[in-house]
């Protein structure tokens, strides 16, 4: 009866099974080339035309030319056809892929099929949500008005994802969170995260007098909030601001070196500098904030303890 091991549910946990896993990452990572550049366009859409085209020279890709990373490698980054580059963003996007699926595996894989297929996807859904602000300053509906439809049916399926939630174990009484108290989790959630947010750009507003926050952040928070519950939303936004203040003193940094570097060319004398960081602090004051927000929600997401434990206001 040995043969009816390979009829058996899988072994989530197995090592066969994650370098399964990873490898799913990879393709899914293809696919998530096709929203990263499809989403933000109106009207197109993912399923059709099912199969990639080069833009260069509009043939239509076959297998061969399709497979992750593999083939951007195997072309030198080039089309087959027309020898047109191809970006290094798209292999990159697959490894990334791949790597959210380790991490996915790595943390839910013990926790079973639901939780393995929730983490990988919403991780998926972030990486997305990441490149398509990074290049145009917004973030697609699909990811974030789609999270926010699928956080209270998740949460009313699954439970036991708001099992330690404060809203959710105040309404289970001693109980086991049920669907109702995990919903309720999911909703102050909701409302934490998309609140802050909101908050945070009227005040932006009213301070600088130009949009601090895009309606994008607040929706993908509130999406985020909904499935890591109020303790956990609260957590991300601390990743996310923490994450995203240094990366924005550090492009200041970066912009005032190049207009050191250009005023130097020009021998403008030393005093220079003032003019110099008032030049790069505007120069750099436009940066997604959305990647800093994925950040914080995937972290708290995979429960990587090691950066939570740093939170000044832990909660943990
Ligand atoms: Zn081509």
């Amino acid at each position: 009866m040995m043969w009816l091991g390979i009829l058996t549910f899988p072994q989530l946990e197995s090592a066969g099974f994650g370098f399964f896993w990873v490898v799913m990452g990879l393709f899914v990572g293809s696919f998530l080339n096709v929203c990263i550049h499809r989403f933000p366009v109106e009207g197109a859409s993912v399923w059709s035309p099912a199969r990639s085209h080069c833009p260069g020279c509009d043939r239509q890709l076959e297998w061969r030319e399709n497979l992750p990373v593999l083939s951007w490698l195997l072309q030198r980054g080039r089309c087959l056809g027309c020898a047109a580059p191809i970006h290094w963003r798209y292999p990159l996007v697959e490894l990334i892929g791949a790597a959210a699926f380790y991490l996915s595996w790595r943390a839910a894989a013990s926790l079973g099929w639901g939780f393995l297929l929730l983490d990988s996807i919403v991780l998926a859904a972030l990486v997305v949500a990441t490149f398509v602000d990074f290049e145009r300053y917004e973030i697609p509906d699909q990811v974030s008005i789609g999270g926010m439809w699928a956080a209270p049916v998740v949460s009313f399926v699954m439970p036991g994802l708001h099992s330690s939630g404060l809203v959710a174990v105040a309404l289970a009484a001693g109980e086991a969170v049920d669907g109702v108290a995990s919903v309720s989790e999911c909703f102050a959630g909701m409302a934490l995260g998309g609140g802050v947010l909101y908050g945070l750009g009227w005040i932006g507003k009213r301070v600088s007098g130009a949009d601090a926050m895009g309606f994008g952040d607040v929706k993908l928070m509130a999406a985020g909030g909904g499935l890591v519950g109020v303790v956990g939303t609260f957590q991300a936004l601390q990743v996310a601001v923490f994450a995203g203040s240094l990366v924005g003193v550090l492009n200041i940094l970066r912009w005032y070196l190049v207009v050191r570097a250009r005023q130097r060319r020009r021998r403008l004398p030393n005093r220079g500098r003032p003019q110099a960081l008032r030049t790069a602090r505007v120069l750099g004051r436009y940066l997604p904030f959305g990647p800093y927000l994925a950040l914080g929600i995937g972290i708290v997401l995979l429960d990587w303890k090691d950066v939570l434990d740093l939170l000044p206001f832990g909660l943990g």
